[in-house]
């Protein structure tokens, strides 16, 4: 860090410890924050715990010309070995009220789409059973339009509020986010989501929670649930299957370091124990390589890559 940037940082941090309703930390290891237990430190890591509080942060962090990184349970994310300059907003762990009104859902960012599956199911809504077992937030799963099973958060959202990096609330009416496969228009938009409405349909309360524990199992029988990662590596390449093509391409229980392909599911990188961020960007780079080579396919990666390498 440079001795300018050390300075940003202290005042960065002097300001942000005067909001109420903001925790903050200083020099926090994302390794703590990210479902594959990797990744260097942050120099400051605030969780909001009201919508002010995320405003008042960003007002902050707008007048010292930082820009922050948002994170929501970092379950597909990869940060890297030298960690995050600057701030990193943490939403998960705050921000998760969950509030429903007829077939109406409203929830903030940092809720966990698990647990807004189940309590829509609770209430005998149904559209959600798709997002049974994806281990992050509401806000991660509308930048990622997450889905599984043939449903996607995009589908059953009305609209979202997001905070403008000016510190500005707008509310974005669904067909503005150009909801598509992993994708949407909020991702490296630089706006935050605060919350959103999702519209679902009534149904048995039974028949769907007998749906949610269907696509449990069969997570738990397809997938490596139980190793640190960040789910699916890659994306699905037009008609077919990046598991596919990485096992009949010999990538699975191939290593780096600490870091293996998945011998359960091939599209799944985890971390055997003390893996680095270095380790799996390596292996994911090696078992691209053997895709290219045998299929001529380049696969492109689903996960999100932050921060700077290890000095
Ligand atoms: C075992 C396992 C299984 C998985 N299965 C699936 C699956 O079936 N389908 C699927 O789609 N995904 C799956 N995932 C990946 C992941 O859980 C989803 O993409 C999830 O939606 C990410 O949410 P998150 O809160 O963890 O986001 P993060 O990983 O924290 O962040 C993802 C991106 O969103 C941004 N972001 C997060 N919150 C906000 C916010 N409030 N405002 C602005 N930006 C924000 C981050 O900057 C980053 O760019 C799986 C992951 C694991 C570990």
């Amino acid at each position: 860090m440079t001795t300018e940037s050390i300075d940003v940082t202290d005042e960065l941090a002097r300001r942000l410890a005067s909001i109420p309703g903001l925790e903050v930390r200083e020099d926090e290891p994302l390794s703590r924050h990210t479902s594959f237990g990797i990744g260097g430190p942050a120099d400051l890591l605030a969780i909001p715990h009201t919508p002010d509080a995320l405003r008042d942060a960003i007002a902050v962090v707008r007048r010292l010309g930082v820009e922050p990184l948002y994170l929501g349970n970092g379950t597909n994310i990869i940060v890297r070995d030298g960690g995050v300059r600057g701030l990193v907003v943490r939403m998960a762990g705050g921000l998760s009220e969950i509030v429903t009104d007829g077939p109406a859902v409203i929830v903030e960012a940092g809720a966990s789409l698990a647990a807004v599956c189940f309590q829509a199911a609770q209430r005998g809504l149904s559209g959600l059973e798709f997002g049974a077992g994806i281990p992050g937030t509401l806000g991660g799963a509308l930048i990622m339009n997450a889905g599984a099973y043939g449903g996607e958060i995009g589908n059953v959202t009305t609209w979202v509020e997001v905070i403008t990096p000016d510190g500005d609330l707008e509310r974005l009416p669904r067909d503005e986010m150009d909801f598509d496969y992993r994708r949407s228009t909020l991702r490296d938009s630089g706006l935050a989501v605060l919350r959103a409405c999702l519209h679902l349909a009534e149904g048995d309360p039974a028949q769907i929670h007998c749906t949610l524990c269907d696509i449990i199992s069969l997570r738990c029988a397809k997938q490596p649930v139980c190793s640190p990662s960040a789910g699916s590596v890659f994306k699905r390449p037009d008609g077919d299957y990046a598991g596919r093509l990485l096992e009949e391409s010999g990538a699975k229980g191939m290593r780096v370091g600490r870091a293996a392909v998945s011998t359960k599911h091939a599209n799944f990188v985890v971390n055997l124990g003390g893996a680095t961020a270095s380790d799996v960007i390596r292996l994911i780079e090696s078992a691209r390589e053997l895709v290219v080579e045998r299929f001529g396919i380049v696969l492109e990666a689903e996960v999100c890559f932050v921060g700077e390498d290890a000095r």
